[in-house]
């Protein structure tokens, strides 16, 4: 895709940023993981919370009240996310890491395509679907099978304590507290980027959302890619409107373009 003009110029703002950049840390949500047919919560029309009321299926309290209305929730979400392919976005920032600039991903998302991707370090701060806690004796299990299980039977998972309790997946649900060592890592790898490159978040989730803050408190620039706008967008360097599966590519593109120029 060729982009003209205002989109160009922003464009090549970027470029030159995360080419000159020696600490470059992406922020990801929902939006890099559509464009491989994972719906995210809040777009118009598409986005998840358009069917279900997020406090009733996705909070802990209503987990604890009602856990199969969660489950029933959750299953066509833990479907797609388990057969879906990273796409062209979650691989550019692999390659932006193979060429040395980016040093980890910190993401809201659950899916684990960074990780399927190769992408290391990831924080995942909101948790990821492919592992699950009993939620009366805490043992854990990698819940790749179980989960399998669930998506395909619809029976929701338990341990084999012996109460045999329900086994809830490490989501982070509304109300839950973040995983206090990640959140922490993730902290600490902001304070230390001079690049936040945030991408597909509507940063309307606290405390995630502050990530953005942070990083321009520390001295950071702040690149943001968005299908629409977000309330981070008056503090950012460059904001560029679009889709993340033709930014981010073309970006990291052109700056290794620009890596293999400088050094020739
Ligand atoms: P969100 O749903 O609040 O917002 C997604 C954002 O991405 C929106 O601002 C939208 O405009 C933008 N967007 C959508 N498609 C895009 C694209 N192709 N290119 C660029 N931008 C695009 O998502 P969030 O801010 O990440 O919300 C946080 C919560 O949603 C987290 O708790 C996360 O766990 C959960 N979630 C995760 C997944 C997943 O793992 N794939 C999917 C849905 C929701």
């Amino acid at each position: 895709m060729n982009f003209m003009g205002d989109d160009g110029e922003r464009i090549a703002r970027a470029v030159s940023i995360l080419s000159s950049a020696s600490n470059v840390v992406a922020f990801t949500g929902a939006g890099i993981s559509t464009p491989s047919g994972i719906p995210d919560f809040r777009s118009p029309d598409s986005g998840m919370w358009e069917k279900a009321d997020p406090f009733r299926v996705a909070s802990i309290t209503g987990f604890r009240r009602d856990p199969s209305a969660f489950f029933e929730w959750i299953r066509p979400l833990a479907r797609l996310s388990m057969n879906a392919k990273p796409n062209v976005a979650h691989y550019a920032l692999l390659k932006l890491e193979q060429l040395g600039k980016l040093k980890s991903i910190i993401t809201q998302n659950i899916d684990t395509l960074h990780t399927k991707a190769g992408s290391n370090p990831v924080h995942e701060l909101h948790g990821q679907i492919s592992s699950a806690t009993c939620i009366t004796c805490y043992k854990k299990f990698p819940a790749s099978d179980l989960i399998r299980q669930f998506v395909e039977t619809g029976h929701i998972p338990r341990c084999d304590c012996e109460r045999q309790s329900i086994l809830k997946p490490n989501v982070i649900l509304f109300g839950e507290q973040l995983p206090f060592e990640t959140l922490q890592a993730a902290k600490k790898a902001v304070r230390a980027c001079d690049v936040l490159f945030v991408i597909g978040s509507s940063l309307e989730v606290a405390p995630a959302s502050e990530i953005p803050l942070l990083a321009k408190r520390n001295g950071a620039k702040v690149i943001i890619i968005n299908l629409h706008a977000t309330d981070f967008d008056g503090m950012a360097d460059v904001v560029l409107k679009g889709d993340a599966a033709d930014l981010v590519p073309n970006i990291v593109k052109q700056v290794e373009t620009a890596l293999h120029a400088s050094v020739q």
